[in-house]
């Protein structure tokens, strides 16, 4: 284990059980840490950079989780002209989509919803049953490419660059995760806040006063569908509540696969 992701465990002091369940993420982990202002600083360049460069060709990815929500927050706050898109599987919490009419009303922006194909799911639904993902590996990733890729494939679509909020504290799989790669079929990918460390979202949260899940409060620190998130307890992981019946390998829903840095480095056109 890192010594980032000890710290998040330590930090990570009680279960969703224990009488102090009610206590804020933002109380719990929100810390003013070194270097925070050159992080934001850099994020911002980043965000501003790719903005003048792919304009309309550039989309903010968002899952509606605590990064997602500070870089909406860092694209409205520095009027950086970027759609804000996320992905309705229809399998979300009440909680998530709560999230929708509060992002319209503070940043006043439209968040361009894309959902699966219905007559897809309610074929898989028919023949796999509602909750197939929890038969196998592959029902799982079927249902994720039903209710997940196929729509970012959409969202996608036409577009040049898109910003993700993962960051390399979230699990060993992204530990290298650069600021900038290509995706599996070589679009640009920003990776806006990969050098963030949890104190730094949280507090960026509480300093900007910026809305997020209800979720968070309930240790619940990477969310995703209802039926494959569920609270985390001390020592876990941070991605330990997603697919938790899977083995850590697996713990990937397909939206993040990459190509390799080497790629990047032939492609001159990549903002910086
Ligand atoms: S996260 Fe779960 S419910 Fe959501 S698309 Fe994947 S398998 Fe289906």
């Amino acid at each position: 284990m890192s010594g980032e992701q000890s710290s998040l465990s330590s930090s990570l002091s009680f279960t969703s059980a224990s009488p102090a369940a009610s206590a804020s993420a933002i109380s719990l982990y929100a810390r003013a840490t070194p270097g925070f202002d050159q992080r934001v600083a850099e994020t911002v360049e980043l965000l501003r950079n790719a903005s003048a460069k792919y304009g309309k060709g550039l989309v903010q990815s968002s899952s509606l989780g605590v990064e997602d929500m500070v870089i909406t927050d860092l694209i409205s706050r520095h009027q950086l002209p970027v759609a804000v898109a996320t992905l309705d599987t229809g399998r979300l919490h009440a909680e998530t989509l709560a999230l929708l009419p509060q992002i319209e009303q503070r940043y006043d922006l439209k968040v361009q919803v894309f959902s699966p194909v219905h007559d897809a799911v309610v074929n898989f639904v028919r023949v796999r049953g509602e909750d197939a993902m929890y038969d196998s590996l592959a029902l799982r990733k079927e249902c994720c490419a039903i209710r997940k890729l196929e729509p970012l494939g959409r969202m996608l679509d036409g577009r040049s660059a898109w910003i993700t909020g993962l960051r390399r504290e979230q699990s060993t799989n992204r530990a290298e995760v650069p600021f900038v790669e290509f995706d599996h079929v070589g679009r640009v990918k920003l990776n806006a806040l990969a050098a963030w460390s949890w104190a730094d979202v949280w507090h960026y949260i509480q300093t900007f006063d910026v809305p997020y899940n209800a979720l968070h409060d309930q240790f619940m620190p990477s969310i995703g569908c209802a039926p494959c998130t569920r609270a985390i307890s001390v020592g876990e992981d941070f991605r330990s509540g997603r697919w938790w019946w899977e083995s850590e390998d697996a713990k990937e829903c397909g939206l993040h696969k990459a190509h390799s840095n080497e790629d990047l480095k032939k492609n001159p056109g990549a903002p910086a």
